[in-house]
């Protein structure tokens, strides 16, 4: 039998409905701030992730799944995140002609390859958004509150908010040279990765999550002691607009987005219900990617969600799944009554009421006991009898209570029926 790829894994009706609750939150609380969606497709050229993340990166390093194109001409790369396509498609389809500022959100699969583990894989999915075409730290406030804001739709407890600053280009090049000297006298405890980025890309040494690498940058001098006067003003603007909108943050001095268009504002969501896997938001501001990737210069900030990781908190707080139940069961039996039971689910649903039909032609005992299982509140059931009338027994599965109805009036009492049941479901 062939598998599932290690890494990937199939989203079964029993969970979907986790992924089906945070999508729908995504879309109204991004959508209340009018954020609108965009679909970028899901293999770019190589070339935008090597300039859009950087190649010093693991992820552009060691991460991407990279092929070449059947001519063999172009490498092309799965997208191993969503910024850099939405903001190649931002450039490419002009939408800064608009003026002002765009905001845009996604979401879909992601392909890393890296070693799978519990909220690890190589294809997962992410929901985003771009705050496009504005510098003010209400936009770098504005995105975190709204970050905040779908963690707690979801009743997600236990997140906690780290925050830095990576201020602009100067202040890092200052920085840079502060850490490499702090670090070069304990360059043999490194790890390797970190003792190779000591010249290449140092800032991303404070980011290891090598346990010695780790206490070593915990003593390293501080970025944000080396921001500029405006930097340094932009930052404590964000943290006064948070205070203000009471979202609670700690300052992650080894926060860092190692890479020049990444600028001021980094931060983290984390979870402490998730284990080692436990950042479920990763953002910031990136005022040099625009420009890097060939637009004018614009400044930007945006995030990330990992749903995975969201999901399983999800799991976590509550044992069942948010269940998709059907308004009314329909039962028949008889080759009058069942022909006529697929007629009118079809015309209740038309008229807007869910139905769900039993299709097994089993006995009436057998279909009552899945009409309970699949949480509906009533039942229509049809038999020879009511085949013959044109009627329908119209059942309230709670109270037992039952009443033969015309079909044809059925569909006139959809308003009243749905009316009814939405009330029983919520009680
Ligand atoms: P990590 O440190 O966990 O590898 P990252 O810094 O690589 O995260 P980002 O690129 O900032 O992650 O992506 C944003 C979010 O996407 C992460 O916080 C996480 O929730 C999720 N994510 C990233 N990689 C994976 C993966 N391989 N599997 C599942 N979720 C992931
Ligand atoms: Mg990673």
């Amino acid at each position: 039998m062939i598998q599932a790829l290690r890494g990937t894994r199939d989203i079964l009706p029993e969970e979907v409905g986790y992924w089906q609750l945070i999508e729908a939150t995504v879309r109204e609380i991004l959508g209340r701030a009018v954020y609108q969606e965009i679909r970028a497709p899901i293999f770019e050229q190589t070339a935008l992730f090597e300039r859009g993340i950087g190649e010093a990166t693991d992820v552009v390093g060691k991460e991407m799944y990279t092929f070449k194109s059947k001519g063999g001409s172009k490498s092309i790369t799965l997208r191993p995140e969503g910024t850099a396509g939405v903001v190649r498609a931002y450039i490419q389809n002009k939408l800064n002609a608009q003026g002002g500022v765009q905001r845009l959100w996604y979401t879909g699969p992601m392909f890393r390859y890296e070693r799978p583990q519990a909220g690890r894989q190589r294809q997962f999915h992410q929901v985003g958004l771009e705050l496009i075409g504005c510098s003010a730290p209400r936009a770098d406030a504005e995105v975190i509150a709204l970050a905040t804001d779908i963690l707690k739709a979801l009743n997600l407890k236990n997140l906690e908010l780290a925050i830095n600053s990576v201020g602009n280009g100067s202040d890092r090049a200052n920085y840079r040279e502060a850490l490499v000297n702090y670090l070069e006298p304990y360059k043999e405890d490194l790890d390797e990765d970190s003792k190779d980025r000591l010249t290449r890309n140092p800032l991303r040494i404070l980011d290891s999550k090598d346990p010695k690498t780790q206490e070593i940058a915990q003593n390293a001098p501080k970025i944000i002691d080396s921001l500029g006067t405006e930097s340094k003003k932009h930052f404590d603007t964000v943290l006064q607009l948070l205070t203000d909108l009471d979202i609670k943050y700690q300052i992650d001095h080894c926060l860092v987005r190692g890479l020049d268009y990444y600028t001021h504002t980094a931060f983290e969501i984390k979870s402490n219900d998730l284990g080692a896997q436990a950042t479920v938001c990763g953002g910031g501001r990136y005022d040099g990617l625009v420009k890097e990737l060939g637009g004018a210069d614009t400044q930007a900030v945006g995030w990330a969600i990992g749903m995975e990781r969201l999901v399983i908190l999800l799991q976590k707080l509550s044992s069942s799944q948010p269940v998709n139940s059907p308004d009314l069961y329909i039962v028949s039996r008889g080759g009058a009554a069942e022909a006529q039971s697929l007629l009118l689910a079809q015309k209740l649903r038309s008229a807007g009421l869910g139905g769900e039909l039993d299709l097994s032609g089993s006995a009436f005992g057998k279909q009552f006991k899945r009409a309970d299982r699949s949480g509906a509140v009533a039942c229509l059931v049809l038999g020879d009898a009511e085949a013959e009338n044109k009627t329908a027994n119209l059942k309230w599965l709670a109270s037992g209570e039952q009443k033969a109805i015309a079909q044809s009036s059925l569909l006139e009492m959809t308003d009243e029926l749905k009316a009814k049941i939405s009330e029983l479901k919520n009680s």
